[in-house]
């Protein structure tokens, strides 16, 4: 498989969570310009990313959802299948932070973090995929972000990097099971990207600059840089991968 097409998401639905801002819109603005269906899910209003998506071949749909609890994140998979129709692709993207010490570390931070990253994750996966099963000759792809915290220990954030070696781990679980059932499972690790999530640490001014010279790339990273790479993974052009990680981080892994 060599020709574009095998880059095209055209007729697509693909279901991309937080997708009202940061790299969530990024990841549904690639997918958009690519040609996808884009359900946006989430919690918040996601006016600007319908704005943005305006001249893009594709269409976006939001759709609310608070994935906080899994039931709901389930429930929001059944209601856009009986709603929009079938659905090619799921990007779960969401996701919280909550930083503190491990000593001062409270159940709550444990609880929230691991509910929305990693169970909901779960359960969203496990609704699309009961879906796809359903339908003879039907397959689907599954897009999970991971974190350099997938693979690093981090500071003060104990909560977040259970949570994403988690994504990892089920990542490559769900992967060795539904690779023979026509489902594609992968994820992305982001570097450093300019979200809001990272809006604290770039404003401060000491802490960006440490960060900025371990990228060998020289640049923080664009919520492009890993919509780009979902497209690919979401992609004809990428049919044999099953379990794989992709890092998307300028270079910080490898140096
Ligand atoms: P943002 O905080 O900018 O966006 C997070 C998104 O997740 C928002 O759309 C948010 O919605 C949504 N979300 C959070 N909780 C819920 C919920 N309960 N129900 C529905 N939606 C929810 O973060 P980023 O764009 O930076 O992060 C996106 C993903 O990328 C996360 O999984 C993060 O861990 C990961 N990541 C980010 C990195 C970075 O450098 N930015 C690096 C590595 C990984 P709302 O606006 O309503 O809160």
């Amino acid at each position: 498989m060599s020709d574009l097409s095998a880059f095209d998401l055209a007729g697509k639905r693909i279901i991309v969570t937080g997708a009202n801002t940061g790299i969530g819109q990024g990841i549904a603005l690639s997918a958009g310009k690519a040609g996808a269906h884009v359900v946006g899910v989430g919690r918040s209003a996601m006016d600007e990313t319908e704005v943005k998506f305006a001249g893009l071949s594709g269409s976006f749909t939001p759709v609310m959802a608070d994935l906080a609890d899994h039931h709901a994140a389930q429930a929001m998979i059944d209601e856009v299948w009986a709603d929009a129709g079938p659905v090619d692709g799921l990007v779960n993207n969401a996701g919280i932070i909550r930083r503190a010490d491990a000593l001062d570390f409270t159940e709550a931070d444990w609880d929230d973090v691991l509910d929305t990253n990693l169970k909901s994750m779960f359960f969203l996966c496990q609704a699309f995929a009961r879906h796809v099963l359903a339908e003879p000759g039907r397959s689907g792809r599954i897009v999970n972000i991971a974190s350099m915290l997938s693979f690093q220990g981090g500071i003060r954030v104990a909560s977040y990097t259970a949570s994403k070696s988690g994504v990892l781990g089920i990542t490559r679980l769900l992967a060795c099971e539904w690779a023979g059932r026509g489902i594609n499972v992968n994820a992305i690790a982001p570097g450093y990207i300019e979200t809001n999530n990272t809006a604290a640490i770039r404003a401060d001014a000491e802490r960006s600059a440490a960060i900025l010279g371990r990228i060998p790339a020289g640049r923080w990273g664009e919520a492009s840089d890993i919509g780009d790479a979902a497209v690919f993974l979401l992609a004809p052009a990428s049919h044999y991968m099953h379990g794989a990680v992709i890092p998307v981080d300028g270079g910080w892994l490898a140096r």
